[in-house]
């Protein structure tokens, strides 16, 4: 139990935060900076309230929950996201590209075909979360392949 989240640390010079250390020496791997024990515990991202960081699939209650919850503190997600990991990266996926559609729209002068196709994708991730409780009508199908179809000629692009 004692073991079970290893101490992190802070270097107090450059700030640097090491996780998970356990062969702790006393000084920062980067800048060799003396550091500070974090002492405050890791929170559960499940717990914490904030939308869009966490896609675990489990009810609080499920038997599994105490694993699930160790992952989570220490890798950031648990295996629970993994069941319909299409699901969970079209949940990632979809604020990110709607907030990054909205500030490149501002600084980049995008092309209509362009905007056209990261639309088209946006529609797909929307379906493959739709897709998880109501089965997708045919044209829905169809929207979602084409969707799906133009990521590698958006994905390089991505960025402004
Ligand atoms: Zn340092």
């Amino acid at each position: 139990m004692s073991n079970k989240f290893k101490i992190d640390y802070v270097c107090r010079d450059c700030g640097g935060v090491l996780y998970n250390t356990d062969s702790f020496d006393g000084t920062c791997e980067v800048c060799g900076g003396s550091l500070l024990k974090i002492n405050t515990p890791r929170i559960d991202p499940k717990s914490t309230g904030v939308p869009n960081i966490c896609f675990s699939l489990t009810d609080l209650d499920d038997e599994r929950e105490e694993k699930f919850r160790d992952q989570r503190i220490n890798r950031g997600f648990d295996d629970s996201e993994t069941w319909s990991l299409d699901y969970t990266i079209a949940e990632f996926i979809i604020p990110r590209l709607e907030r990054y559609n909205e500030l490149s729209n501002k600084v980049l002068e995008r092309d209509d075909q362009f905007i056209e196709k990261i639309d088209k994708f946006l529609t797909a991730m929307k379906l493959s979360v739709k897709d998880i409780d109501d089965e997708l009508s045919e044209q829905e199908r169809c929207q979602q392949a084409e969707g799906l179809e133009v990521f590698p000629e958006i994905f390089r692009r991505l960025w402004w």
